[in-house]
C-alpha cells in the first residue's frame, strides 16, 4: 500500500495536489495548522493511495513524498 509525507514546513496549503489527485484521498487539514500558517494537505483515506505520484508532480513546492 502506498500513502505519502506531506513535508508542513514547505506545504502553503495551495490545494493543488487535492484537485490532482484521482483517487480523491486528499484534503487540507483543517484541524492542522504549519509553521508559516496554513493548513496541510492530508491523505484522509489512506486506503486508498494508489501511489500514482501525480499529488508529488503536482505540488509547486515539492513537499510531497510518495512512499510505495
Ligand atoms: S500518490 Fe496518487 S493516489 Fe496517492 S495521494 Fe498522491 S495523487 Fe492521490
Ligand atoms: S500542492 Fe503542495 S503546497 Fe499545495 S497543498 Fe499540496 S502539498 Fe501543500
Amino acid at each position: 500500500m502506498a500513502r505519502i509525507i506531506v513535508d508542513e514546513v514547505h506545504c502553503k496549503g495551495c490545494g493543488l495536489c487535492v484537485t490532482a489527485c484521482p483517487k480523491g484521498v486528499l484534503a487540507l487539514d483543517d484541524e492542522n495548522i504549519t509553521p508559516k500558517g496554513y493548513h496541510p494537505a492530508k491523505l484522509v483515506e489512506p486506503d486508498g493511495c494508489i501511489g500514482c505520484s501525480s499529488c508529488f508532480l503536482t505540488c509547486p513546492d515539492v513537499a510531497i513524498t510518495v512512499v510505495k
